[in-house]
């Protein structure tokens, strides 16, 4: 496999041989440079290779492989290579709607001027419109599995055209019980065919999976996270659980917060954390997988059309929302993967604009944080002075002898699931944990946590 390394050059697109309707696109968009992914990817491309691409959103990876896939199209059509009828010929497989939608999207800006006609489809809404669309005839086809396969099933959609395939956020996929799915598409696929892989980690599973899609791929990686990380202002609270809904209600009085998503762990943390906002009259929304996508596309758009200031998300609803301008992204709950950390901030601070990221951290949290901080390599900003200090919920905390009684899990209603006992240290008296006096100053939680499970 060859390997292209991750360097920034200075080009402009001209010098990436795209052709005029493109580059006239492009121009359009406003994109002058691009991106490491985009410009070590396009050549690649091009040339007809196949590519296992290790890139996140936020890196322009849609982009990397729009472009050459509409590129290498249009020639095809100006060479005569096409057939009278239309066939689906490129398809485009990922985990969310909204990823879906905004690679539709994608294609549909960089395409503007090339004349093909794409589709997204995707479940949780009416299949009808879907079908007609595809009875009128389809070039490009985004798909998540799942209603790509009903339709197959169904006689509506035959791959025996792709020419192009693409296989976006393939971790996620695995993560989201998808890969059966997966496999019995990449089956019906003809052997003879160009195959991009994407996805942000590389584990095991994900590797044997690229394995048995691609043929000689030239292999791309991009880190985008600790030069996005660097430019984006990051601070952390240390507050306790119950406490973060009004500390985030304080912070978010601060009209200079223009747009902020809030991240929380749980859906039902993300309706709560919104409700208790909306009530206290800062316009806000979540988005998570329970409610309908027709929910989900209205505060998204409701967002990014400033209606509403605050939009609250679990991670894989998250996932692929693409906000210009967001200024501040907000960790409510610390991801117990240190990665997502930096998935969650890199959506503020784009394209070269400033962000802050603020996060808030409880007693339990405080591991996750040591991950983090030996991930990005620094130790976030503690921000001391604030109305909901940690220390102010310790010193409320039942005795240590009570503690024990009724088990470590039930102090004070913070008991939660997804946390091993030994991430919190707790079952040790109050006074030996360094949650009280240590956290005052807050810079205890940047030290290794010594429940030692590790
Ligand atoms: P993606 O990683 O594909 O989700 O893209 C992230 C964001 O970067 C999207 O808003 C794109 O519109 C934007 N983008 C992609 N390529 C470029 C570029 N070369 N210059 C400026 N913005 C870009």
């Amino acid at each position: 496999m060859r390997a292209v390394k991750n360097s920034i050059v200075y080009m402009t697109f001209d010098q990436l041989h795209l052709i005029k309707p493109i580059l006239d696109a492009l121009r359009t968009e406003g994109y002058t440079t691009p991106t490491p992914i985009q410009q070590q990817a396009i050549p690649v491309l091009l040339e007809g290779k196949d590519l296992l691409g290790c890139a996140q959103t936020g890196t322009g990876k849609t982009a990397a492989f729009a472009i050459p896939i509409l590129q290498l199209m249009h020639k095809q059509r100006l060479e005569g290579k096409e057939q009278n009828k239309r066939y689906i010929r490129a398809l485009v497989l990922t985990p969310t709607r909204e990823l879906a939608i905004q690679i539709e999207e994608s294609f549909s800006a960089y395409g503007r001027h090339c004349g093909f006609r794409h589709l997204t489809v995707f479940g949780g809404v009416s299949q009808n419109p879907q079908t007609d669309a595809l009875h009128r005839g389809i070039d490009i086809l985004v798909a998540t599995p799942g209603r790509l396969l009903d339709l197959m099933d169904q006689g509506y959609i035959n791959l025996k055209h792709i020419e192009y395939f693409v296989l976006d956020e393939a971790d996620r996929m695995l993560d989201m019980g998808f890969v059966h799915d997966v496999k019995k598409i990449i089956a019906k696929l003809p052997l003879h065919r160009q195959s991009l892989f994407f996805s942000a980690t590389m584990p095991k599973e994900i590797v044997s999976l690229a394995n048995s899609i691609l043929k000689n791929p030239v292999k791309v990686e991009v880190t985008p996270p600790s030069s996005t990380v660097d430019k984006i202002e990051q601070s952390i609270y240390f507050v306790g659980r119950k406490d973060k809904r009004l500390l985030l209600a304080d912070i978010l009085q601060d009209k200079n917060i223009k747009t902020a998503l809030v991240f929380t762990r749980t859906k039902h943390g993300a309706d709560k954390v919104a409700y208790d906002l909306h009530k206290k009259g800062i316009k806000s929304a979540a988005i998570h997988g329970n409610k309908s996508q027709n929910a989900r596309q209205n505060a998204l758009n409701s967002f990014k059309e400033g209606k509403i200031r605050v939009l609250v998300a679990t991670d894989i609803a998250a996932r692929g929302i693409d906000v210009d301008n967001l200024s501040h992204v907000f960790n409510f709950d610390l991801p117990n993967i240190a990665e997502t950390y930096v998935h969650r901030i890199g959506r503020t601070a784009r394209a070269g604009a400033s962000g802050t990221a603020i996060s808030f951290c409880d007693e339990e949290e405080k591991e996750y944080l040591y991950d983090i901080q030996k991930l990005i390599g620094k130790k976030i900003d503690v921000v001391e002075e604030h109305n909901y200090p940690l220390s102010k919920y310790v010193e409320t905390a039942p005795p240590p002898r009570d503690r024990q009684q009724h088990g470590p899990r039930k102090n004070n209603g913070q008991a939660r699931s997804g946390h091993g006992h030994s991430r919190s240290g707790q079952g040790q008296p109050r006074t030996s944990q360094g949650g009280g006096s240590g956290n005052r100053s807050g810079k205890r939680g940047f030290g290794k946590p010594k429940s030692g499970s590790r």
